[in-house]
């Protein structure tokens, strides 16, 4: 059996597009990804970047409240244990990535477990393999493998994540523990400049702890930093460890300088922001698809999510470096359902 259009990836464009395809009658099925340490360690295990956040304010229709009623009902039995505890906020990533996961499932969408880490784009149907070795064809195929945050590598951010460590200032900012307390973001690029400034909205202090002497920012957004009275900037250092505990979380960091590499301080905070860049998620592409010189893949047509070959759409991170957002994501997941399904109509399969 060819499939009619293949998903790949589990965040929010997966699932969007999953919802609009299925009751489009298309069948679509769902390469979620694996469960594996391999992907544990680099960030890409199944539901995506959300899944590693916890709160989420700013999607849409979960607002402050208590949705407990709702979640018993909704969700089956067996996912309930992923579901935060209710009455204080709208929904965390987890739950919201289960939520799609549900309203994708209930509309006829199939799911597998796995990986895929080859397609062949020179036949028609493409050909697609799994990463246990299994193959089948698809007449389409929408991109949403999503992108994956680059941290440092230090095992006191792996074992902090969640409890002060964040790449993600405008998802996490406004959590009660940065609130009136110092917190540190690394990099000196344009996201670092515009999570330093967000969290000078909550933080008492932002450091920006930054390896060189010079911003590699935009000038506009490094002047904004620069004059802003709650930002302080260590040039040339480093982050040699996080403090703090699984208990307290986050407390502070140790940068050292590399200037003079024996020289180290330690800065109290309540926050840790990585902000050195993204990695796109584009590696079992082999190179097949256009993509910027940073591994992004490049929607060929204006306000369209076709890419470089006819008959594969992509959406969500993987395509977008820019907004990064759920709500973004899941927009250019019904896009791409939607260019699929007039794609595969105006090829006559049905
Ligand atoms: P980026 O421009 O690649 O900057 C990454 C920063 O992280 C650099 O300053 C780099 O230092 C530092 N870095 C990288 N690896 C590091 C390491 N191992 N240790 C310490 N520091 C490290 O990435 P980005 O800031 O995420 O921006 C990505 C793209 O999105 C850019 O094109 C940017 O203009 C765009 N963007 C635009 C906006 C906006 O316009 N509002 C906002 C955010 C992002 P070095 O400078 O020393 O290499």
């Amino acid at each position: 059996m060819t499939e009619r259009v293949t998903i790949i990836g589990s965040g929010p464009a997966g699932w969007t597009a999953a919802i609009y395809a299925a009751r489009a009658e298309l069948k679509p099925v769902v390469y979620e990804g694996a469960f594996n340490e391999e992907n544990r360690q680099k960030g890409t295990l199944p539901l995506g970047q959300l899944s590693l956040t916890t709160e989420v304010e700013n999607f849409p229709g979960f607002p402050f409240g208590d949705m407990t009623g709702y979640l018993d009902t909704s969700i089956e039995e067996s996912k309930r244990k992923y579901m935060a505890p209710h009455g204080k906020h709208g929904v965390s990533g987890p739950e919201l990535m289960e939520l799609m996961r549900q309203q994708a499932m209930n509309f006829g969408t199939r799911i597998v477990t796995d990986d895929i880490v080859d397609i062949d784009m020179s036949k028609r149907p493409f050909e697609l393999t799994t990463l246990s070795g299994e193959s089948f064809t698809s007449h389409s195929i929408i991109i949403a493998t999503g992108a994956r945050a680059n941290y440092l590598g230090l095992p006191s951010e792996d074992r902090l994540k969640n409890l002060g460590v964040s790449a993600c200032a405008v998802c996490d900012g406004a959590l009660p523990r940065f609130r009136n307390h110092p917190v540190v973001v690394v990099g000196g690029g344009d996201s670092a400049m515009e999570e330093a400034s967000f969290l000078t909205k909550f933080s008492s202090v932002v450091y920006i702890i930054h390896r060189r002497d010079s911003f590699r920012a935009s000038k506009i957004m490094a002047e904004r930093v620069l004059s802003n009275q709650k930002i302080q900037v260590k040039w040339n250092s480093t982050i040699d460890e996080i403090l703090g505990d699984e208990k307290t979380g986050v407390t502070g960091v140790r940068i050292r300088s590399t200037v003079d590499e024996a020289k180290t301080e330690d800065l109290e905070a309540t926050g840790y922001f990585c902000a050195i860049g993204h990695t796109p998620n584009t590696d079992f592409l082999k190179g097949q698809l256009k993509t910027t010189a940073k591994g992004y893949v490049i929607w060929t047509t204006p306000q369209r999510t076709y890419t470089s070959v006819e008959g594969i759409f992509a959406a969500g991170d993987v395509a977008d470096d820019y907004y990064r957002q759920a709500i973004t994501a899941a927009g250019t997941g019904c896009s791409a359902a939607l260019d699929a399904e007039r794609w595969l109509a105006a090829q006559g399969i049905d």
